[in-house]
């Protein structure tokens, strides 16, 4: 019985007989041969050179030699206002709502005096509408009682502020007061790991391996090309890698160039 149950189920399952000696000594070679396979295949791109970066940026210059953030301002304070709205949120849809806020409400003190009800009016077309608004009447007193009504100038004070983080800091560094810091959201954190640029798990990893490969020349604006580089050519689904102005030096194995 048990016999006919055996040659039943190997004919179903076409499993071809293999003699006892034989898969003995199969068995007794896999151990080498699983050795050789798993011998690890590096996934790292090769590093730019730095001629590489030189001759990408220079390339972003040429066509964009003053690259604009799409965020709209009027000052310092509004452009934190408004990178602080930004979070989770288009720079249009930001746009939308600040272009009827801050015409009336330009300083810390025109917002306190708005205050928060009137705010989340204004705003309530973002998302997280409410918890923003009243991050916005919070920095704005916070500017009044600590930093005399004005943006700070360093990173570590606007990150003490409601609302900012290390992102934030960096873009109201580099746009309100030219430094050369790096922001990196989505776009330049796609960009930096695709490309092969700054490849890195965290964004302050992109951002420190961006710093440190892109020169100085470059830093001012080097944050703009490539959230625009992100946001227009190297799109998050379908890259337009046969436009693209690096697809020569671009790392990606996907690349459709
Ligand atoms: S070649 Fe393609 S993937 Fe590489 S940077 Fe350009 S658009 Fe992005």
């Amino acid at each position: 019985m048990a016999k006919i149950t055996r040659s039943v189920s190997a004919k179903k399952s076409r499993v071809p007989f293999v003699p006892k000696k034989v898969a003995k000594k199969a068995a007794k070679a896999l151990p080498s041969l699983a050795k050789k396979s798993a011998k690890p295949k590096s996934l790292k791109p090769k590093p730019w050179t730095p001629a590489e970066v030189h001759e990408a940026f220079s390339r972003f210059r040429k066509a964009s030699p003053e690259p604009k953030g799409e965020l709209e301002h009027l000052n310092p304070y509004t452009l934190l206002v408004a990178v602080v709205l930004s979070a989770q949120a288009t720079d249009a849809g930001v746009n939308k709502a600040t272009r009827a806020l801050f015409a009336v409400a330009d300083t810390p003190s025109k917002m306190i005096a708005l205050g928060e009800e009137k705010v989340r009016e204004y705003i309530k077309t973002i998302g997280l509408y409410r918890n923003k608004a009243r991050n916005v009447i919070a920095l704005s007193e916070k500017l009044i009682a600590e930093f005399g009504g004005e943006v700070p100038r360093t990173r570590a004070e606007i990150e003490t502020l409601p609302g900012a983080g290390r992102k934030t800091a960096n873009v109201v560094l580099n746009m309100a007061f030219g430094e050369h810091t790096m922001a990196v959201d989505t776009h330049v954190f796609r960009v930096g790991n695709r490309t092969g640029l700054a490849p890195g798990n965290t964004p302050l990893e992109v951002e420190l391996g961006l710093e440190k490969v892109i020169p100085s020349e470059f830093m001012l604006h080097a944050h703009h090309w490539l959230i625009l580089h992100g946001r227009y050519t190297c799109l998050a689904r379908k890259p337009r890698c046969e436009v693209c102005l690096i697809n020569d030096l671009c790392r990606w194995p996907e690349k459709t160039v």
